[in-house]
């Protein structure tokens, strides 16, 4: 046995072998952040880089004029949702979505994190070269002198589809060469998007951290050249962690408040950790010990769980207790959770659930026919939590321990991805989904 896995508890250890869904709580909430951790006042400087950029946003796309080249979601209850799960809100609290899946542009929560490293990426070239000064209009980054000094960069990432489509499409709007590293078994469509937007893709055999390895290994020997770093990049971290003040607003707007008598539960779809993390991170600044952050992982891949829970530094991946990580949510098919983000959330996150592939389409349908909203298998990973919380024995003592009362509280379901799969891929999403109902579903017809 991995020498690693002495400490892990062993109960814990059978139970994610055998697959079985379950919620694990992190004893470690509320423990000392490491030294060097991201800072309140590097959330607030993504902040304000998204903000200056705004114009510039609205320039380079024309489907940003109308938010002013801001690129935020809806946040929105979802009262059909809750009574169709079986959760009443006078007892249980109220459950929210907000709709990552349908951020412009990108279509899913990589738009945070990705958008923001280019731009700042893009800033530091442009003031280098004395495109602006320093606290010049960020419009002029699109001017010819600006895109001709990008098209001599390359900026290159590696991924399993959304994050490649987020840094391709924005790379290539400024002018950057853009080379996208993807596994082979990476979606078609996702391939040919980024290859009609001018982007160069490349395929790797093996699974979506050959993918990343083999896209940092080409971008180090390459001159200008710029890897997106998906495992340790503090860029798309603090991306995400800006989500953080407009859902504030949201709240706010929506005569949501959040204190000790009104807690604040998120549920988030986690693969490396980056976007729930950054998420995380952002939301502990401006509501500290009142918001409760879950993130939800495949049963084959609950990496972030796995290195939380060895209670070490030391990365431990879901190969190295046994699992295989295959699953159908391709967001979320992470063997080993980022090193930069993981000992973060030793101290902030409440815990972590699993989610079966099955589960997923069932959730993915339920939201379909309550809401009318299609989302992609990893972005209906979130659905479950609000019943994890409130049904399940590790849930209902969360709830005890920190003396937390459930009829003031707002659930908030992030859901991650989905507005730019292709409208046949939804199709075969829901096929999948209504062909699991069907065969768990004893037959009607056999009723005498
Ligand atoms: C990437 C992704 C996530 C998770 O983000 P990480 O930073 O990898 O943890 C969740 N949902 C979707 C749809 C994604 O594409």
């Amino acid at each position: 046995m991995n020498t690693m896995l002495k400490a892990f508890p062993a109960d814990l250890l059978a139970k994610l072998k055998s697959r079985e869904p379950l919620l694990w709580v992190n004893p470690r909430l509320g423990s000392v952040m490491p030294e060097n951790s991201p800072t309140v006042a590097d959330v607030l400087t993504a902040e304000t880089r998204l903000a200056r950029c705004a114009g510039l946003m609205s320039m380079l796309f024309d489907e940003l004029q109308v938010s002013g080249g801001v690129i935020e979601s809806e946040l929105f209850e979802v009262a059909r949702l809750q009574r169709a799960m079986g959760s009443v809100p006078e007892h249980d609290g109220t459950w929210f979505i907000k709709a990552d899946h349908a951020l412009p542009i990108a279509g899913s929560i990589k738009a945070r994190g990705g958008f923001h490293e280019v731009l700042a990426l893009a800033e530091s070239i442009a003031l280098a070269h004395g495109i602006f000064i320093q606290d010049g209009d960020r419009r002029h980054m699109a001017c010819e002198p600006a895109r001709a000094l990008f098209a001599r960069h390359t900026v290159t990432v590696g991924s399993t589809g959304n994050l490649g489509l987020s840094i391709g499409v924005i790379a290539a709007a400024l002018g950057f060469k853009a080379v996208v590293h993807m596994s082979t078994d990476a979606k078609t469509w996702k391939k040919d998007r980024l290859r009609m937007r001018g982007v160069q893709v490349v395929e790797h055999d093996g699974d979506y951290a050959a993918a990343v390895e083999a896209g940092r290994t080409q971008a180090l020997a390459a001159p200008l050249s710029h890897f997106v770093d998906d495992e340790q990049s503090l860029m798309l971290f603090l991306g995400y962690a800006a989500a953080a003040r407009h859902l504030a607003l949201q709240l706010a707007e929506a005569g949501r408040t959040v204190d000790a008598s009104h807690p604040l539960f998120v549920y988030l779809p986690c693969g490396v950790g980056g976007a729930p993390g950054g998420i995380t991170f952002g939301l502990k600044v401006l509501f500290g010990q009142h918001v409760h952050c879950f993130f939800a992982e495949p049963v084959a891949s609950p990496c972030m769980l796995v290195q939380l829970a060895s209670q070490q530094n030391l990365p431990l991946s879901v190969y190295d207790i046994g699992l295989d990580n295959r699953t159908e949510a391709d967001g979320l098919a992470v063997g080993q959770a980022s090193h930069l983000v993981s000992p973060l959330m030793a101290a902030q996150l409440s815990g972590v659930f699993t989610v079966s592939d099955e589960q997923l389409y069932a959730d993915l349908l339920q939201v379909l026919e309550a809401e009318g909203i299609a989302l992609e298998p990893s972005a209906a990973a979130g659905v479950g939590g609000p019943g994890w919380l409130t049904n399940s024995n590790a849930g209902r003592n969360y709830v005890n321990q920190h003396g937390l009362a459930l009829a003031g509280a707002t659930h908030i379901i992030w859901t991650t991805g989905g507005a730019l799969v292709p409208k046949e891929e939804h199709r075969r999403f829901q096929d999948h989904a209504r062909t699991i109902r069907a065969q768990s579903r004893p037959s009607s017809s056999h009723v005498d």
